[in-house]
């Protein structure tokens, strides 16, 4: 605002002193112009004299008479113009140091032409003697010698002083101009370099937020595992990439055995210990980059293994079974074991055109069903084979890898 101010500021006081500078210039082209025609002025009142004192005849004289008067007064009101100044003439009386001298300077020539020619029409008013209107007629040139070389000098004056103007406001104009962009340059700089990065910084803490809070948002918040909607998410880019590049995708579903008689018996806040140490070693046996384990709801968790097929991933859901075994969480209440248990489904396919992801799901859904009604403390897995009904894989063959409970310890 205060730069903006200033640049404004700095554009009024240009247009100020401009208007200033060109009144003054007018007022001085004024002022030459009306020199100029002082000297003309100063040669008809010659001339007029001349016909005053020698006209040929009466008539002539008179005319002459006539027009000395009528150019005595132009002159007198124009004189007095150039030194106190007439505003009806456009003239403001301002002198310089220099044009005032010379205007005093031609004052004695001046005087003296107008007294020879007041004299003169007096005289020719009067007694109208010959010789003396012949010599007060001769009076006038003879002053005129000096009054016109002043006037051609003070006209020169005023002219090198209209010039010296032009020059000052053609100064004043690039001051002025420079002084803008000096001003334009600094708000630049000072204020919108800052207020861009300002504004990009704003912008990039906004992004950052942006991505955490999406990254919140398929987070889960008690175990730090990805959400339903990250596994969702993730199953559906992973199906198709399966698809595309020709391999195995496995999904591993994870049920803690007996857990609402662990709540009863522990309370929920030990429930939840539990829950985010079985989270713990879920997330911590998975090995590939695109893996992901998730809280799939309630005491249920799910791995997503990518490129997996279906012995690998028994593999990884019978390490899981074992570590959660050994972590040795005292249960008390399971008909299973002394110790926290749990049960694994996992399902194996390799995604065929028209195939879908919550195939895989149902599939791994079955086996830990199957898992639990067999016991618990199991893996039960198996192969969706979604070749067996291309098109249509609602009802894809699903064949269980091995017997039920066979990896049951
Ligand atoms: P099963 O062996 O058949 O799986 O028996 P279960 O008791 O584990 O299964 P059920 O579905 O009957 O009970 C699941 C329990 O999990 C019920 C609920 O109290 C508990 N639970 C679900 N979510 C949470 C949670 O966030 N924290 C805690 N502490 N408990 C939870
Ligand atoms: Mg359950
Ligand atoms: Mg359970």
């Amino acid at each position: 605002m205060l730069a903006l101010g200033i640049i404004a500021l700095l554009l009024l006081v240009g247009q100020v002193l401009t208007s200033h500078q060109l009144a003054d210039m007018d007022s001085t082209s004024r002022t030459i112009n009306l020199a100029g025609r002082q000297r003309m002025l100063y040669l008809a009142i010659s001339r007029a004299a001349l016909l005053v004192a020698h006209g040929p005849d009466g008539q002539s004289q008179a005319q002459g008479e006539q027009q000395l008067a009528e150019a005595l007064e132009p002159w007198q009101r124009v004189h007095r113009g150039l030194l106190r100044g007439d505003r009806a003439l456009g003239l403001w009386g301002k002198n310089s140091p220099r044009a005032a001298r010379l205007l005093a300077e031609l004052e004695p020539a001046r005087q003296k032409v107008l007294a020879a020619a007041q004299a003169l029409l007096a005289e020719r008013r009067g007694r109208r003697d010959p010789a003396r209107l012949a010599a007060l007629a001769a009076a006038i040139p003879a002053q005129g010698e000096k009054y016109l070389l002043e006037m051609e000098r003070l006209v020169a004056v005023y002219d090198q002083e209209a010039k010296q103007r032009v020059e000052d406001l053609r100064r004043l104009e690039w001051l002025l101009t420079g002084l803008t962009l000096l001003a334009l340059v600094l708000v630049g700089l000072f204020i919108f370099r800052p207020m861009a990065r300002r504004i990009r910084r704003d912008m990039a803490e906004l992004e950052a937020a942006a991505r955490a809070f999406e990254q919140l948002s398929l987070t889960d918040g008690l175990t730090g595992l990805a959400n339903r909607r990250a596994l969702d998410r993730g199953l559906a880019e992973e199906w198709r990439r399966a698809w595309r590049q020709e391999t195995d995708l496995s999904l591993l579903m994870l049920d803690i055995d007996h857990f609402k008689n662990y709540n009863d018996r522990h309370g929920h806040q030990e429930g939840d210990r539990v829950l985010k140490a079985v989270a713990q070693v879920l997330k911590n046996s998975l090995r590939r980059p695109g893996d992901l384990a998730a809280r799939y709801g309630g005491e249920e968790m799910a791995a997503l293994l990518v490129g997996a097929d279906l012995a690998g991933a028994k593999a990884l859901a019978e390490e899981v079974r074992q570590r959660v075994e050994e972590l040795g969480m005292e249960h008390g209440a399971s008909p299973v074991a002394e110790v926290l248990t749990v049960s694994l489904g996992v399902a194996s396919a390799r995604p065929r055109p028209g195939s879908r992801p919550l195939e895989l799901v149902r599939a791994a859904d079955q086996v830990l069903y199957q898992a639990k009604a067999e016991g618990r403390n199991r893996v039960v897995a198996q192969v969706l084979d979604l070749e067996a009904e291309p098109g249509n894989n609602m009802g894809a063959a699903i064949m269980p890898a091995q017997k039920p409970g066979e990896t049951a310890p």
